[in-house]
């Protein structure tokens, strides 16, 4: 399959879908050791007609949860993004890709926490998942979306930081649109990122390599149209943050200029 096919694929998902069944499912990794990170080998794992997969707990929705669930099921950008991305499913699903485990209707998997480092919100895909809940529920997916905190220098922003300051919902969509990519790309995504040499990061200043530039170009034009349809929705100032350093407001301001 074509990339150019594939992107077609992509900018033909504008057909928003129900609402109510983008459904948000809060998960949390199961650790061999509970004191230790959750990276992958400290992750519980299950096989499942002879493949691996990551075992994860379905958390209930109360308290904080709930909180986030309701943001999410508030943020229009949040949702029509999550209807883009069940589109880009149920597309990648007709043509016989199926480059995922994740159908149309599989529910949004969210970790939040600082369990899986300190990267800020991020998508990971091809994260062979199976998440079960008390109550014997199951949920098979490639997708995990995580709330982290971002740590730069010597300040943490916790994603509750973003919310306050109106800049959550662009950047979970921005995230969300990485998702959308691996929906369609399946482990080729991994094969892109592989190649991607330079590991410089896509900082405006920075000149990176063909390989990131199309991961993270496509990830942010797409994030620009969304903004442009959900303006309403985010902060045009920039993030006041009173415990950040002179260093990360420096470097706020630079990034910014240099857009
Ligand atoms: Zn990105």
């Amino acid at each position: 399959m074509s990339i150019l096919f594939r992107l077609i694929i992509l900018l033909s998902c504008v057909v928003l879908v129900q609402q109510s069944a983008n459904e948000v499912v809060f998960v949390e990794a199961e650790l061999i050791d509970p004191e230790m990170p959750a990276l992958p080998r400290n992750i519980r794992k299950v096989v499942v007609n002879d493949q691996k997969l990551f075992a994860f707990r379905i958390l209930p929705v109360k308290g904080d949860l709930a909180d986030w669930r309701t943001k999410f099921s508030d943020s229009e950008m949040i949702q029509f993004v999550f209807g883009l991305r069940r589109q880009a499913r149920l597309q990648a699903s007709k043509v016989d890709l199926k480059p995922s485990a994740d159908s149309p209707d599989t529910p949004f998997l969210v970790y939040v926490g600082s369990d899986m480092g300190l990267g800020g919100p991020a998508v990971a895909s091809n994260f062979r998942i199976m998440a079960t809940s008390d109550d014997g529920r199951q949920i098979r997916s490639d997708s995990l979306m995580v709330m982290a905190p971002l740590k730069i220098g010597s300040s943490i922003m916790q994603p509750i930081d973003f919310y306050n300051q109106k800049y959550l919902a662009p950047l979970v969509a921005h995230e969300l649109f990485h998702g959308l990519m691996g929906d369609l790309y399946g482990t080729k995504m991994i094969e892109m990122k592989a190649r991607s040499y330079s590991r410089k990061g896509h900082a405006a200043d920075r000149i990176t390599d063909e390989f990131l530039a199309f991961i993270e170009g496509t990830a942010e034009a797409m994030e620009l149209v969304a903004l442009e349809v959900h303006a309403s929705e985010v902060s045009n100032t920039l993030i006041d943050y009173p415990h950040l350093t002179d260093e990360l407001r420096d470097l706020f301001v630079d990034s910014r200029g240099n857009d």
